[in-house]
């Protein structure tokens, strides 16, 4: 079945919310396939988001997501990309539809929508790319 990368960021990990969004996952019926908790390097991030190098927000977020332990989840499914991305909701959690992750469980906290809770792969390229970098 399909895969994808969930990472649950450092702000999800701070405010003890990993057994929260985890439980969403396993009762949307997604199966954990391996997860592990890392903080991630300099070089793992610029690699991840490599697509938005040279945007505003670049820098703030590779420090952000650098500044503690995440969990890093590979997810399957069948449309498990998909599934996962609706179940997390919208990039800015102020807006995000109450019922999903972000919409739930996040808000502004002062820096726009970086402290969004969570990370999930946008494609099966993207999938693939960015389970190679926290997975090997
Ligand atoms: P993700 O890829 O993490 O699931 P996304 O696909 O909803 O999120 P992207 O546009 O790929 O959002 O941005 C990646 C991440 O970069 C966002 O989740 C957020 O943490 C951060 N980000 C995006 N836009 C901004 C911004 N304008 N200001 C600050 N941080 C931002």
């Amino acid at each position: 079945p399909e895969e994808t990368l969930v990472l649950v960021k450092p702000d999800g990990v701070q405010r003890n919310l990993v057994g929260e969004i985890i439980a969403r996952i396993e009762r949307k019926g997604y199966t954990i396939v391996d997860l592990k908790m890392v903080t991630a390097t300099r070089g793992m991030l610029e690699k991840h988001y490599e697509e938005h190098e040279g945007k505003p927000f670049f820098e703030p977020l590779v420090e952000f997501m650098g500044s503690g332990p995440v969990v890093a989840i590979r997810l399957g499914g069948d449309r498990v990309i998909e599934g996962f991305r609706a179940l997390a909701g919208k990039t800015d959690p102020t807006v995000a539809a109450p019922g999903t992750i972000r919409g739930d469980l996040g808000r502004d906290w002062g820096a726009g929508v970086q402290k969004n809770l969570v990370h999930g792969s946008d494609s099966t390229l993207s999938a693939e790319r960015e389970l190679a970098i926290w997975f090997g």
